[in-house]
Parts: C-alpha cells; sequence; structure tokens
C-alpha cells in the first residue's frame, strides 16, 4: 500500500471548504483541497447578512478566504473535478476528470447542495440576481411578478422574485 500523499482531500474549495482546510492547516494537517470552481451562489451579484462581507461579491470573499487558508503550509490548492473516491479508511484514493489520483487517509465532503430549478424561460439566467430565494420569509414589492409573489403561493416558502434591491427592506422581516 502507498503512502497517503495527505491527511485529508476536501472535495469542493467553496466556504465550507476552505473553512475546513483553514481548521485542518492551522492543526498543521496535509490537506489537498480539489475545487471544480461552481459554487451555488456564482451568479449573484453581492452577498448578505454575512457579518463583514454585507454587499462582497462571492467572489471576493472566497479570494481573501483562500488566502488566508493557502497562508498555511500543509495546504494546497488545486483546481480540478472528482470524479471518484475509492478505497477504505486511511487508504482512499481521489480521480479526477483531468486523470490526476491523490491518496488520503480521510476524504472530507464540502460539495454545497445544487438548485433545481424550474423550467422557467430566464429564471436559470435570473436566479440569484433578479429571482432570489429568501429562507422563511417571503419578501415581494408590489411590482413583483412570477411564482412566489404571495405568501399563499405553493412556491412562496422557496421564492419570491423582486424587481429591486430595494424591497428587501428589514421592516417586511418578522
Ligand atoms: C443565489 C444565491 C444567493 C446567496 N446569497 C447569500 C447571501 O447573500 N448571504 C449568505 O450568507 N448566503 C447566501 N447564499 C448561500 C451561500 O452561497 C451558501 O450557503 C454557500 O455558498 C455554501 O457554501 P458551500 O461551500 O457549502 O457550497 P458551495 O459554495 O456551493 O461550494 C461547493 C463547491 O464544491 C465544488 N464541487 C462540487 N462538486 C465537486 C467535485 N466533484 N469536485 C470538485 N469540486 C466540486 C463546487 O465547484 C463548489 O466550488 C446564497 C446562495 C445562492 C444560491
Amino acid at each position: 500500500m502507498k503512502t497517503p500523499d495527505f491527511d485529508v482531500v476536501i472535495i469542493g474549495g467553496s466556504y465550507a471548504g476552505l473553512s475546513a482546510a483553514m481548521a485542518l492547516g492551522r492543526a498543521v494537517r496535509r490537506v489537498l483541497i480539489l475545487d471544480s470552481g461552481q459554487p451555488c451562489n456564482r451568479q449573484t451579484p453581492h452577498s448578505h447578512n454575512l457579518i463583514t462581507q454585507d454587499g462582497a461579491t462571492p467572489a471576493h470573499i472566497t479570494a481573501v478566504a483562500k488566502e488566508q487558508v493557502l497562508a498555511y503550509p500543509t495546504v494546497r490548492f488545486q483546481a480540478g473535478t472528482a470524479t471518484a473516491v475509492m478505497g477504505e479508511s486511511n487508504s482512499f484514493v481521489v480521480e479526477t476528470a483531468a486523470g490526476e489520483q491523490f491518496r488520503a487517509r480521510k476524504i472530507l465532503f464540502a460539495t454545497g447542495v445544487r438548485d433545481l430549478l424550474p423550467a422557467i424561460p430566464g429564471f436559470a439566467e435570473s436566479w440569484g440576481i433578479s429571482v432570489i430565494h429568501c429562507r422563511r420569509w417571503i419578501l415581494a414589492s408590489s411590482s413583483a411578478t412570477g411564482p412566489g409573489n404571495s405568501p399563499c403561493s405553493p412556491m412562496a416558502p422557496l421564492l419570491s422574485v423582486r424587481s429591486s434591491a430595494s424591497s428587501c427592506k428589514p421592516s417586511l422581516l418578522r
């Protein structure tokens, strides 16, 4: 059996993967972050409700996080897509779409979630821009159109379609 290249391979290098890598890097673990560069929020222009980062772009948050994480010398970042994980505890092999193989004692999946969007023309292109998700609360401006614009809509718990950011007033939150 070959010696593992890494203590941990983290599959997914967005916020969750980078957070895990920081904790492991600080514990002087040999870590490889493997990331395909497709975070779920990649279309959204600005982040909100994240302390110190309100209004920042998702790419900026990731860039700062990556810089801080890669300051730990035992952490490495690799762009790529994991296509297979084989083996058993303390002896895993991760394969990538480019044909690379990485050996690790542990695998940490930080691959996020994939939003399944309805097949409405223009919906996917507007996701995170003018079609937003509001967990728990519905925020709909008077000029809003489309699914989810009524608290009674079947999609109301999931979606709010609004015409401008100004409709997202804290006073609407309960
Ligand atoms: C439109 C939208 C707007 C949002 N706005 C906000 C906001 O304003 N404020 C807020 O706090 N939260 C917001 N969120 C939520 C926030 O973006 C997520 O909670 C956060 O991105 C989750 O981080 P994650 O690392 O778990 O997953 P993700 O950010 O989705 O990252 C997963 C990573 O894993 C990679 N990956 C997946 N499979 C593989 C594979 N096989 N091999 C290699 N890499 C792989 C992907 O490329 C991606 O980089 C928003 C989400 C969306 C969809």
